[in-house]
């Protein structure tokens, strides 16, 4: 395998984006002072000088995930990875939410006896708070990366499987599938998303099938009512006639909050001025088997950028983490405070008697040791002594892979 040419963000004097070069081209530009640090991660550096030099044009790739997102930028002309890496999600919003609510619920109750009490009084957030934190993430990143790279346009997964009408998905990958390739494939993945992956004869989860319920020779159709999971085994039994089907396949029905989801990623990514292509799950596997890559979440993100070829990879894999954007003013219990020059999530490189170098961020800071969440652990304990501030990050925290 070809060693990794990690590559170098650029901005001009005016915070232009620039082509991203190579790390020794930025070390020379260092060097001679004709260019500085900008931020150490992901490595960029601010040149003297205004420059005109051609920025290129970059493609953002989202496999949106419930945990985590993957995402890939590419240069679709020199077919070259710049950045991987996976967004790790907060997973405590819907608690948090739930919290609030009920501290609020016996705040207002409280000391009220003649009073009728209010409850659900307030307005229904659309899409759910947990759901547009996830989105936000994206843009967030998207933003981010925006001050360093020319990125014009995204291309999001929108779910396993679309649920438009196939004349439309028909239009938009032509090129890419043939029509019954794309009904096909397409039904396929409605089929066992609503079977809950399960054969629905024998509740086994492998090796499964979707069977037309009446077949196709006899003029069955692409609808997911005419569909019904099974596995090899009990499908082959099917066809020679062991069994008689007399199974209803379950109602068809896609759940609201996944389209509010994606209806609102889209409306953000156009008020970014993006352009936007959609694909879908299925899609994505099957792009990312046909380049040969791993089952990664960057690699998915990659795979549907790529589609047909498989690119140079010249990026490290990143973990980013959104921090929690809520600044807590009036309230002194939950202010960060500093603690020997250190704060929650700042970057630190800290030297550890077994594990060696180690880059992390800041997860809390206790007496006499600090714990780091780092690309290996969630707590990691190091000393204050042997640890080193790099960087103070703002709404995101980039860790390297
Ligand atoms: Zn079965
Ligand atoms: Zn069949």
């Amino acid at each position: 395998m070809p060693t990794k040419q990690i590559k170098v963000f650029v901005v001009d004097v005016q915070n232009k984006v620039l082509l991203p070069t190579t790390p020794r081209r930025a070390r020379k530009l260092l060097n001679t002072k004709r260019a500085q640090v900008l931020q150490v991660m992901p490595f960029t550096i601010k040149l003297n000088r205004i420059v005109n030099n051609p920025i290129g044009s970059f493609t953002y790739g989202i496999d949106d995930g419930a945990k985590y997102i993957g995402i890939a930028i590419i240069n679709e002309y020199t077919k070259e990875v710049v950045f991987q890496g996976e967004i790790r999600l907060r997973q405590d919003v819907s608690k948090k939410l739930l919290q609030r609510a009920q501290y609020r619920r016996t705040r207002r109750t409280r000391n009220l006896r003649y009073r009728t009490r209010r409850f659900s009084n307030r307005k229904q957030m659309t899409p759910f708070p947990s759901i547009r934190q996830r989105k936000d993430s994206i843009i967030r990143l998207l933003k981010d990366m925006m001050k360093r790279i020319n990125i014009v346009k995204v291309i999001v997964e929108e779910g396993i499987f679309d649920t438009s009408s196939m004349a439309a998905g028909r239009k938009l990958y032509g090129k890419e599938f043939q029509q019954s390739e794309y009904e096909g494939k397409n039904w396929r993945a409605k089929v066992l998303w609503r079977d809950k992956y399960q054969c629905q004869h024998c509740d086994s989860t492998n090796d499964l099938r979707a069977h037309h319920i009446r077949w196709r020779k006899d003029g069955g159709t692409y609808r997911v009512s005419n569909g019904i999971t099974l596995c090899e085994k009990c499908h082959i039994a099917l066809h020679k006639g062991l069994w008689q089907l007399n199974i209803k396949p379950k109602f068809f029905q896609y759940p609201m909050w996944l389209m509010q989801g994606k209806k609102y990623l889209r409306e953000q990514l156009k008020i970014l001025g993006m352009e936007v292509e959609v694909v879908y799950g299925w899609m994505t596997a099957f792009w990312r088997k046909q380049i040969g890559l791993d089952k990664s979440h960057s690699n998915d993100a990659i795979s549907m950028v790529c589609k047909t070829y498989s690119p140079k990879i010249n990026s490290l894999n990143w973990f980013i983490m959104p921090r929690r954007t809520k600044v807590w003013e009036n309230n002194p219990s939950k202010t960060c405070t500093e603690k020997n020059g250190f704060r929650h999530f700042d970057i630190v490189k800290s030297k550890h008697r077994t594990r060696g170098i180690v880059i992390g961020s800041i997860r809390s800071l206790r007496a006499r040791a600090i714990t780091l969440r780092t690309s290996f652990a969630d707590r990691f304990t190091v000393s204050y002594k042997k640890t080193k501030l790099i960087q103070r990050p703002n709404g995101l925290v980039y860790l390297m892979g």
